[in-house]
C-alpha cells in the first residue's frame, strides 16, 4: 500500500469551512488537498465564500463537477410514467438521488481517479453536537477513511463560530436568510427560506418553479415544497412573513479575548486574514432557530 493522503470536502457551509480552519491550525504540517464538489446550482454566495477561503486561509480548493449535470438527469433519467404521460420527478428527502450522483458518485470518481493505491483520509466537519444527527458522507471505497476531528475534539456549535471568526473568515453570507449550504432549489428549505430565495434571487425562485409539475386534478404532484407550489407560496407569501418579534432578538456575537480557541489559533491569521474582533450578528428567531449573518 502507497502513502495516506488527506482530504477536505468543503460544502460551501460554516462547519467544514471551519475544519479547514481547524485542521491547517492544528496540523499545518498535514499536506491537505481541499475540494469542493459542485452540482451546479449553488448560491452565488456559495462560490463568494470559496473564494473567501482561499483568500484567508491561502488555500487552493479543487473544484470536481458531475460528468452529467442537473438537467441531464432531471430530464432524462429520473422520470415517472403516468396515466397522463412521463413527468419527471424532483429529489426529496425519502428520494434523495440528487446527492448521489451530483456530490457522492463524483467525489468518489474523483478520488479514485486521483490517488491510487493510496489511504485517503476524507475528513468531515460534523460537529460533537450534531454527531447523533448526522450521518457524514457514506463511501463505499474501501480506501476511503473517514474521520470526524470536531467529534473526536468535542467541538461544538460555539466552537465552530469561533473558528470563523477569529480566523477572520466570518460566515457564509446567506445566513441571514438561510440555515445551510447546497444548491437553490434545496427541498430542505422551510418556506420562509424559499421566500428567502425569492426575495434575494428571485431569478433562481422563478427557475426553481420551472421544475415542478403540479397538476393536483390529476393527483400528479412533483413539488419542492410538501402540499404546496412555489407559485402558491408566493401567493400566500404574507402567510409567511417574518413576525414583528422575529428581529428582537438580536445579539451581537463576539468572541471572547480568553477562549480557549483563540489560544489555540493565535498564530492563524500570520500572513494576513482577519483578526479577533470580527463579529457576527446572531438572531434568535420566534420558532427558536438561529441565524447569524457575518459583516
Ligand atoms: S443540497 Fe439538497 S438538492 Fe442539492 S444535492 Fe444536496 S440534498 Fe440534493
Amino acid at each position: 500500500m502507497g502513502k495516506e493522503r488527506h482530504v477536505v470536502a468543503l460544502s460551501g457551509g460554516k462547519d467544514s469551512a471551519a475544519l479547514a480552519v481547524y485542521l491547517k491550525h492544528k496540523h499545518p504540517d498535514l499536506d491537505v488537498e481541499y475540494v469542493f464538489t459542485d452540482t451546479g446550482c449553488e448560491l452565488p454566495e456559495t462560490y463568494e465564500y470559496l473564494d473567501r477561503i482561499r483568500a484567508v486561509l491561502n488555500i487552493d480548493i479543487t473544484v470536481i463537477k458531475p460528468e452529467k449535470g442537473w438537467d441531464d438527469y432531471w430530464t432524462l433519467v429520473k422520470v415517472k410514467e403516468t396515466p397522463y404521460g412521463i413527468f419527471p420527478y424532483l429529489p426529496s428527502p425519502q428520494q434523495r438521488w440528487c446527492t448521489e450522483v451530483l456530490k457522492l458518485q463524483p467525489y468518489e470518481q474523483w478520488v479514485a481517479k486521483t490517488f491510487t493505491d493510496c489511504i485517503v483520509h476524507s475528513y468531515v466537519g460534523i460537529r460533537a453536537d450534531e454527531a447523533a444527527d448526522r450521518k457524514g458522507m457514506v463511501t463505499r471505497n474501501p480506501l476511503l477513511e473517514t474521520r470526524f476531528p470536531f467529534i473526536e475534539d468535542g467541538l461544538a456549535l460555539k466552537d465552530i463560530e469561533r473558528l470563523l471568526t477569529d480566523s477572520g473568515l466570518g460566515l457564509p453570507s446567506y445566513y441571514s436568510w438561510r440555515k445551510r449550504s447546497g444548491c437553490y432549489f434545496c427541498f430542505y428549505q422551510s418556506k420562509r427560506e424559499w421566500l428567502g430565495l425569492w426575495r434575494h434571487h428571485p431569478d433562481l425562485y422563478y427557475r426553481a418553479m420551472e421544475y415542478e409539475t403540479y397538476l393536483p386534478e390529476k393527483g400528479i404532484v412533483f413539488t419542492w415544497c410538501q402540499g404546496i407550489s412555489l407559485g402558491e407560496l408566493l401567493e400566500k407569501r404574507d402567510d409567511f412573513a417574518i413576525l414583528p418579534e422575529e428581529g428582537k432578538n438580536n445579539t451581537e456575537y463576539t468572541v471572547s479575548p480568553d477562549n480557549k480557541l483563540i489560544k489555540t489559533l493565535s498564530h492563524i491569521n500570520q500572513g494576513g486574514g482577519g483578526s479577533n474582533s470580527v463579529s457576527v450578528s446572531i438572531t434568535t428567531r420566534s420558532d427558536g432557530r438561529k441565524t447569524a449573518e457575518a459583516p
